[in-house]
């Protein structure tokens, strides 16, 4: 698969790094001696634009993922060496497979996309990390996006990688007091053949509590700052030996 837009010309040259983007192969890890660039993390805010998202009581799905990913980006900044690269930057939809375009050319890089969930009633709670896998709760899919030609399953190293993070992370944000599992989907983004890859949703909207604290900035601070930490540690021990 190919991917390629005038925007993912300026990875390379945003990474420091001496090879073209049409060289790397996706999959292929970066160089490990010392002094590479960080594992460049892409986060990406779901929806945008006509794609709200879910709604309820007037938050926006896409305006908290965005919120959620620009404040990810900023923590995740005050490394310098640590390339941040965002999918959106403000309302506007990106299609599917443009979200996978930086990961995939930045080859070796993580990609988390955040969403908001929404189920009937108001009791559900927490946040799910998903890696890719067989949904195990199928009624809850939907296909909003069926225009997009399906993608094959990743290569099966790349799901343990992929759930590995997603371990981390849950096990991160549980440690830091929230309720978080991991979980399996085969969401499209967590296709993506480049990278480990989650998609989190980072609380529901329909239960009116923690719809309160998904809009509290304090809270969502402490929330990115949990999910930082997991994906700084994950970034630096990729590529040698995964002991999650
Ligand atoms: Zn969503």
């Amino acid at each position: 698969m190919r991917l390629l837009n005038a925007r993912s010309l300026f990875v390379p040259a945003f990474l420091g790094l001496a090879v073209s983007a049409g060289a790397m192969r996706p999959g292929a890890s970066l160089p490990s001696e010392p002094g590479r660039p960080s594992t460049p993390i892409v986060i990406d805010p779901g929806h945008g634009g006509d794609d709200e998202g879910a709604i309820v009581r007037g938050i926006q799905e896409k305006d908290l993922a965005l919120i959620f990913a620009k404040k990810l980006k900023a923590r995740l900044m005050r490394d310098p060496e640590q390339a941040v690269i965002l999918t959106r930057e403000d309302d506007r939809y990106v299609r599917l497979d443009e979200r996978l375009v930086d990961s995939v050319d930045a080859s070796g890089s993580i990609f988390v996309s955040l969403h908001l969930n929404q189920v009937k009633g108001k009791k559900a709670a927490g946040a799910i990390v998903y890696s890719y896998g067989p949904e195990k709760l199928r009624a809850w899919r939907k296909k909003r996006h069926p225009s997009v030609a399906p993608m094959p399953a990743p290569p099966k190293v790349q799901s343990g990688a992929s759930a590995n993070l997603a371990y981390a992370l849950s096990k991160g944000l549980r440690a830091d007091g929230f309720r978080a599992e991991a979980s399996k989907s085969d969401y499209y983004v967590l296709k993506n053949p480049a990278s480990p890859s989650v998609l989190i949703e980072l609380g529901y909207l329909n239960n009116p509590d923690e719809a309160a604290k998904l809009v509290d900035p304090a809270y969502q601070d402490r929330m990115v700052e949990s999910l930082a930490r997991s994906l700084e540690q994950f970034a630096a021990t990729r590529g040698v030996v995964s002991k999650l």
